[in-house]
């Protein structure tokens, strides 16, 4: 298969909004996709992501923005004339059709010649490894051949843009990360230009070039997945980035971007990921695997460590994923390589470039109950 034809250099999301009913989905969305690359837009469920594709695949209008493709807006275009492929979670094959006719759908609206049209999705299904299969309908196949259907079906068009919402969400956990693989190798393999929807962030991570992450329709970090993995740029990034341990702390120095951090019978020493000063309650993230248990023999000394007692130990072949409490009765999640025992005290140790200190949020005053925001009154 050759690149798509109709390929562009840039394709622009320009402060494009979605709302139902006044209840905004999508705010503010701005976004550059350049030709060939795999973007992810990640989030909780919620967040919007849907609302996006849907915007940029020409099934949703938009309330506010514009969208271009090298300058020419495009948002105004029925979805049929923008010639992007989908690819949905729920495969939305035609069940009466073999898998053959399926792929060649979308050529045969096109008229394409029938010699293309063979010589096309024979391609596509030598792509996808269907070659066994193209023959049964939708019904005879596994859930992972219908997706290999539905991508083949997506990408035989040579689309400019391919828009995957959730595909591998049917899947079982293994072909998951099959079909992970695939995808990546097709969309490198055939130049695509990608722009994939999933909540799941290490889904994200391991095939997309960059990675758009949502919260509340708003865009909370655009970057690649070692920016967003070592600098997320707040407490919510980070979290759905894997940093399990959320603390909240108070600051008591700052010394540059060190930043000391603590609470009765806790002290840890960061970094500060966001501007904070002495006193203000701040929230440190971890992830478990930045956090290692000691062993008693073998002393570390980061000048950062932690007592703790073990609660929970499980085995994730290669290490163990051990629950503690902190002195002051906190659950943390951290990684040991040998299995402690539960009750036994230990000694936590991490990196302070790897505690990364954020502001805690702001509070709301209209959020709070009367007894609180009187409380709140008296401290400030
Ligand atoms: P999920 O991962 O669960 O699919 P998502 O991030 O894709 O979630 P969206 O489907 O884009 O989220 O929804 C964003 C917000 O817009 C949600 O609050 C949702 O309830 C709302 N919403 C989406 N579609 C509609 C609609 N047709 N009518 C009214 N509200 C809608």
């Amino acid at each position: 298969m050759s690149t798509p034809t109709r390929a562009f250099q840039s394709l622009r999301l320009k402060n494009v909004g979605r709302s139902f009913g006044g209840q905004d989905a999508l705010v503010g969305l701005d976004l550059t996709i350049r030709q060939g690359e795999f973007i992810a837009l990640l989030g909780p469920s919620g967040c919007g992501k849907s609302t996006a594709l849907n915007c940029l695949a020409g099934l949703l209008p938009l309330t506010h923005g514009e969208i271009l493709i090298d300058d020419q807006r495009i948002d105004l275009l029925p979805a049929e004339k923008r010639d992007f492929g989908m690819v949905f979670q729920n495969y939305a094959l035609f069940p009466h059709l073999t898998v053959e006719k399926n792929i060649a759908f979308g050529l045969e609206m096109r008229k394409v010649p029938k010699s293309e049209i063979k010589r096309r999705v024979a391609d596509a299904i030598a792509l996808v490894k269907l070659e066994q299969h193209i023959k049964k309908l939708p019904g005879q196949l596994s859930g992972g051949q219908q997706q290999r259907v539905a991508i083949a079906r997506a990408v035989v068009v040579e689309p400019r843009l391919v828009l995957m919402d959730e595909p591998l969400s049917n899947l079982d956990a293994k072909l998951r990360l099959e079909m992970r693989t695939e995808i990546r190798r097709l969309h490198q393999s055939l130049g695509l230009t990608t722009l994939y929807v999933t909540h799941d962030q290490e889904e994200a991570m391991s095939m997309a070039d960059r990675l758009v992450v949502l919260r509340e329709g708003r865009v909370q970090q655009i970057g690649t997945p070692a920016e967003l993995h070592n600098q997320p740029a707040n407490w919510h990034v980070a979290d759905f980035m894997g940093y399990r341990n959320l603390i909240d702390l108070t600051v008591t120095a700052v010394d540059g971007p060190t930043v000391t951090v603590g609470a009765p019978g806790f002290v840890l020493r960061g970094t500060a990921a966001q501007p904070v000063t002495v006193g203000a309650n701040a929230r440190v993230a971890m992830r478990p695997e930045d956090l290692m248990v000691v062993s008693p023999d073998v002393r570390v000394h980061t000048g950062n460590s932690v007592r703790a007692t073990v609660s929970v130990v499980e085995y994730h072949g290669r290490e163990f994923a051990v629950g503690v409490t902190g002195p002051d009765g906190r659950n943390l999640h951290v990684r040991a390589d040998h299995a402690p025992e539960v009750g036994s005290v230990v000694e936590l140790t991490a990196d302070p470039a790897r505690v990364l200190v954020f502001a805690a949020d702001p509070v709301d005053p209209s959020a709070l109950s009367v007894e609180e925001r009187e409380l709140l009154e008296v401290r400030t």
